[in-house]
């Protein structure tokens, strides 16, 4: 995701925003995408373009960085830069103003063959994402053949457990502190019901 040659130096760069800054309101206000997305996600791009500058790791694409540099205390800078990069721009593309509403066929048998119901698959994931202690994720991933809801704290990515990330929700404050405060249930369960990007999560499984 983002990589692009300019001159000798490949660099990583900011992908472009899917949707306008005010596409996702009211869920999630213009401000909040603006820093979100402006500042904190252009951050540890920026970061980690410093960082892999010159190393072994330039060059590279951003799911070869955080694999290879996963669970390397030595490497931890890094990794947290390049799985917040690519964490970001999945979660922008885990979310729609179309969102909502119910799976595909195909993802929903798959859903109803792990969790019983889609519901259910909901349940789990609002309580990954409202018990994350501190900083985090929550997502919904392919683990071998199943699908599952975890949780992950600061940068960590299911892509360094294995598993292939289908959907995620932001449950850093910077997600949705301007707009709801301590109020982080409040905020996953409107992007669960209102925002969630079922057809980029059916996308994923292929
Ligand atoms: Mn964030």
């Amino acid at each position: 995701m983002g990589n692009d040659t300019i001159g000798n130096a490949s660099v990583h760069v900011l992908p472009p925003l899917p949707y306008a800054e005010n596409a996702l309101e009211p869920v999630i206000s213009a401000n909040t995408i603006n820093f979100h997305y402006a500042k904190h996600h252009k951050g540890y791009v920026d970061n980690l373009n410093k960082l892999i500058a010159g190393t072994e790791f330039a060059g590279l694409p951003l799911e070869k960085i955080i694999t290879e540099t996963a669970g390397k205390p030595d490497k931890a800078a890094i990794f947290n830069n390049a799985a917040q990069a690519w964490n970001h721009a999945f979660y922008w593309r885990s979310l729609s103003s179309k969102g909502g509403g119910e799976p595909s066929a195909d993802l929903k048998q798959k859903i109803e063959a792990s969790f019983g119901t889609v519901d259910a698959c909901k349940k789990e994931l609002a309580a990954a994402a409202t018990t994350q202690f501190g900083s985090g994720w929550a997502w919904l991933a392919l683990d071998g053949g199943k699908l599952t809801v975890i949780k992950t704290g600061n940068a960590d990515s299911p892509l360094a457990k294995g598993m292939k990330p289908l959907f995620t929700i932001d449950v850093w404050e910077h997600a949705y502190y301007l707009d709801y405060q301590n109020r982080r249930a409040d905020y996953v369960s409107a992007v669960l019901e209102k925002l969630i990007n079922w057809s980029f999560a059916a996308d994923n499984l292929k």
